[in-house]
């Protein structure tokens, strides 16, 4: 794959390509309920070449009528990510072509890059739609004062970004939130942490936000959570929840930290499963 064929998949009426922000960087160590060293096997037996880095992706939906963007990557937070705007260029889309954003979460990979350098919103002409409960949770002081170190950069980077679209800002709780693509609760990562699903002429997908980070770990090991998930034990039952969906419906996924090739479909091996990004 070069810069210029970006992976794309048609959906009935929508066209969806991933578009790459680039990579971040995190250790096998902040799996649970797996060793590292089983961790860096599984990353071996499939060829994954650096197996602590962490790809970011950001998606392209258009249809008739509709420019949407769902996540924006880390916007260079931490010297993570930041490609999204040249990436966009190659797919043609402007950011000022932006109608809507859909957020699956506020992490810093996935709104980072909807401020530019100088703070400014980065999709000038968008709106913002995002799960009432992570705005809220975001905004709460009383969990800001209990965070972390790590954890209080990511609640100002979160409010700094809702306060800059707070003109532009639409929150769902479930159901439809544009024409053909509803809102889908993932609970655990984060409190309003949500799929999307896209269904148009009798073809679907969903993109499924941050449901793994390791992608060959967590889809062998649905049980293997990460410090990222705010409630580990909770989002490794939708994860493997998830994954039998996915498997049993054959329902084409993308994922924020799926790879670089962007879609996949997961297959049930026995009582594990494994990722196919064959098309
Ligand atoms: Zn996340
Ligand atoms: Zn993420």
């Amino acid at each position: 794959m070069n810069n210029l064929e970006l992976p794309d998949r048609s959906v009935g009426n929508f066209s969806v390509t991933a578009i790459s922000d680039g990579y971040l960087s995190a250790s096998l160590d902040l799996l649970s309920n797996i060793e590292p060293m089983d961790a860096l096997r599984l990353q071996h037996d499939a060829g994954v070449s650096d197996p602590s880095s962490i790809h970011i992706n950001c998606y392209l939906v258009r249809s008739a009528g509709r420019t949407i963007l769902i996540d924006a990557g880390a916007g260079g937070f931490k010297q993570w990510g930041g490609k999204l705007k040249a990436n966009l260029a190659l797919a043609g889309v402007q950011p000022t072509e932006i109608d809507t954003i859909l957020l699956t979460h506020a992490h810093p990979d996935h709104v980072g890059g909807l401020l530019d350098a100088s703070g400014e919103a980065a999709f000038p002409g968008a709106e913002l739609v995002v799960h009432q409960n992570e705005l809220s949770f975001w905004q709460d002081d009383t969990h800001l004062s209990r965070a972390s170190e790590r954890a209080r950069s990511n609640f100002l980077l979160a409010r700094q970004v809702f306060n800059t679209y707070r003109e532009r800002i639409r929150t769902f709780a479930e159901g439809e939130v544009v024409p053909g693509i509803s809102a889908m609760a993932l609970p655990g990562h984060t409190p309003g942490h949500s799929g999307f699903h896209m269904e148009s002429e009798g073809c679907s997908a969903l993109i499924w936000g941050d449901i793994v980070h390791f992608p060959q770990i967590q889809i062998a090991r649905p049980d293997v959570s990460i410090a990222f998930d705010q409630d580990p034990h909770l989002s490794a039952t939708t994860r493997s929840r998830l994954l039998d969906i996915a498997s049993s419906d054959r329902l084409l996924v993308a994922g924020m930290h799926l790879g670089e090739l962007g879609f996949a479909y997961i297959k049930r091996m026995g009582e594990r499963y494994e990722i196919s990004y064959e098309t």
